[in-house]
């Protein structure tokens, strides 16, 4: 019998790999539209016509269009500590334990804002959210590949200087067909040289060979990696290198990373003994929850809580805190899992 909706509520989880710009209510954007005086269009299935992207879009550059508009909501710094305390929030119905925020801090500048203030706001969001909903935050910066090399350098440092003020890690998002992990070389040798713990979005655009080499150049964790599938060939080195995987089903099927279900690798690798986790990408453009996408996983493959045990496992394996707070959020984990036993 599959997992019901109220036990999937419950379990403890860990979430890797959430987008601030992506993942704003909808409530929230109308409290920020009001704040920046921008007008939102009139009826509700206009406005989320703006921030929703359709089940099917034709990749994941038409997917990455739903980002345009939100992005001028978040140009002060009170919008981005609004929208970072919103995402805490969201994350607390889901029972989140922990989660890691990314965002691209070179994306808010068209006020004036410095890299350093950009950051500082969302960071101050997300503490706020930590202190009232509970759930452990942290911010992940992103470089955006469709802009210059030098740029994503630059949130690099940006990074290494607030590593101990809630920044645990760097990214680089967007336009992966056109901007391959080697295509930054130079900034992903940036952020390792200043020790900067690394997720990079890899595999999500039909090539595998994108999240061998996003791990070559020094990744500890892969956006998606679902193209890993294809390529038999790189499973061992990253089960070898214990990558961790943060998989988004919803969203890997909206930028038509994968089109079936028999072709979505999420029980292949977790069978495999890969590290994957299960993730929301973006709780609004991709209109879901992550007790949404663990549900989907869960009826599609009739996973146990045995399975979803180790996924949490797996986050907490990949969260980039210190030994301690894994300890702590591994007792969290093993105690919540262990009262659902008993149910
Ligand atoms: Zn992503």
């Amino acid at each position: 019998m599959t997992i019901s909706k109220q036990i999937i509520a419950q379990m403890p989880k860990i979430e890797l790999h959430c987008h601030l710009d992506g993942s704003i209510s909808l409530e929230t954007i109308h409290k920020l539209a009001k704040m920046e005086n921008i007008p939102l269009p009139a009826t509700l299935e206009e406005q989320q016509a703006l921030f929703i992207a359709p089940e099917e879009t034709k990749d994941l550059n038409e997917y990455l269009e739903k980002f345009h508009f939100i992005g001028r909501l978040l140009q002060t710094t009170a919008a981005l500590e609004l929208a970072a305390f919103d995402v805490v929030k969201q994350a607390s119905y889901d029972n989140v334990k922990y989660i890691e925020v990314r965002f691209a801090p070179t994306l808010h500048t068209m006020k004036g804002l410095t890299l350093q203030e950009i950051v500082s706001a969302v960071v101050k969001g997300l503490k706020r959210g930590e202190v009232e909903f509970g759930v452990l935050s942290n911010a992940l910066l992103c470089g955006m590949r469709h802009e210059p090399v030098e740029n994503a350098i630059e949130v690099a440092k940006v990074a290494k200087s607030q590593l101990t003020h809630g920044v645990v890690g760097f990214d680089l998002a967007g336009n992966e067909v056109d901007f391959p992990p080697y295509a930054f070389e130079e900034a992903i040798k940036v952020a390792k040289d200043l020790d900067i713990p690394l997720t990079l979005h890899a595999g999500e655009c039909h090539c595998g060979k994108n999240v061998y080499d996003a791990v070559v150049l020094g990744a500890n964790r892969i956006g998606h990696g679902i193209a890993l599938k294809d390529t038999p060939e790189y499973i061992e080195y990253i089960k070898e290198n214990e990558i961790v995987l943060e998989l988004a089903p919803t969203s890997n099927f909206q930028t038509k990373t994968v089109t079936s279900w028999e072709e979505y690798p999420f029980k292949k690798f977790l069978d495999l003994g890969l590290k994957v986790t299960i993730n929301t990408d973006n709780r609004t453009v991709s209109n879901t929850t992550l007790n949404k996408e663990y549900a989907k996983l869960a009826e599609v493959y009739d996973l146990t809580l045995k399975d979803f045990y180790k996924v949490s496992c797996n986050g907490v394996f990949g969260a980039f805190v210190d030994d301690e707070v894994k300890k702590e959020l591994g007792e969290i984990v093993n105690e919540e899992f262990e009262k659902l036993n008993g149910h």
